[in-house]
């Protein structure tokens, strides 16, 4: 199948006695978006790591579009909480390298213009030729985005892309990839830890605690969702409160937007 499976993934970091991913299994259907949300420390960078192909599990499958993950590779593009841009090139040289290196046969002059294509959908237009120290935490991540997507990719592995940012952009960039999701049809694993954030734009949240995850819920909200109304339904106070029961076992109180 298309999309990505897990299936009984464990995995210990070199030095550990204890696993960190203790029998994980999971999968996302093609084209579906889903929330991962749990505690702090639970896993959830790590599975998407080994998802991107960045470490090996002990044992267990891992499929994305269905070919087993070796390591990293162009069909899955990867944005973390930090954008993690060459701060020497500018924004339209950074997705471009991304380009060249994905599909060494294409063209500087192929990359540059695809690059260009994919700052402009991410509404950058006027930073192209911008260096990464002279954008915001927003525009950074949006070059991030642009160049996760530039590649190509079927799939988008995201941790926490947004939470280093104050509401507004976080706002506008969940809308921005809502509207490429919607868009690109691709399948998208969203690490999280706001609540509020897996609700709105997830089609199932899948909760982890540590080493394996224990709940699956489908979010039923019809799209195009809006925010200011669907936070406040009783049907989103009433997921949310079950979520945040599941946080609270685990001693955390997970984040809520104001
Ligand atoms: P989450 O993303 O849910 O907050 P992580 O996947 O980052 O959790 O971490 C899971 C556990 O693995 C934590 O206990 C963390 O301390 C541990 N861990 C993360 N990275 C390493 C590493 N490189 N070496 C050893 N332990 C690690």
């Amino acid at each position: 199948m298309g999309g990505i499976e897990i299936k009984d993934v464990r995995f210990t970091y070199p030095g550990q006695t204890a696993p960190t991913l203790c029998g994980v299994d999971l999968t996302v259907q093609e084209g579906e978006f889903l929330s991962l949300i749990g505690p702090s420390g639970c896993g959830k960078s790590t599975l998407l790591r080994l998802l991107a192909g960045l470490e090996r599990p002990d044992s267990g499958a891992l499929l994305c579009s269905g070919a087993p993950v070796t390591g990293p590779g162009s069909d899955r593009g990867v944005v973390f909480q930090s954008p993690a841009l060459f701060p020497w090139m500018t924004a339209l040289d950074n997705v471009a390298f991304a380009i060249r290196k994905a599909s060494r046969t294409t063209s500087k002059r192929d990359a540059r213009a695809a690059a260009e294509q994919s700052l402009v959908r991410v509404g950058l237009q006027d930073q192209l030729t911008a260096l990464p120290g002279q954008l915001s935490g927003g525009q950074q991540q949006r070059v991030a985005i642009a160049r996760a997507l530039a590649t190509g990719c079927k799939t988008l592995l995201l941790d926490e892309p947004f939470s280093a940012l104050d509401p507004k952009n976080r706002f506008a960039l969940q809308e921005l990839l809502l509207s490429l999701w919607e868009e690109k049809h691709k399948t998208v694993l969203f690490v999280t830890h706001d609540m509020d954030e897996a609700i709105l734009l997830g089609d199932r949240i899948a909760f982890m605690e540590p080493g394996k995850i224990i709940k699956r819920h489908k979010v039923d909200f019809p799209r195009p969702r809006q925010r200011e109304t669907l936070l406040i339904s009783p049907q989103c106070c009433s997921l949310r409160t079950e979520l945040l029961s599941l946080f609270y076992k685990w001693g955390e109180a997970a984040e809520v937007n104001p």
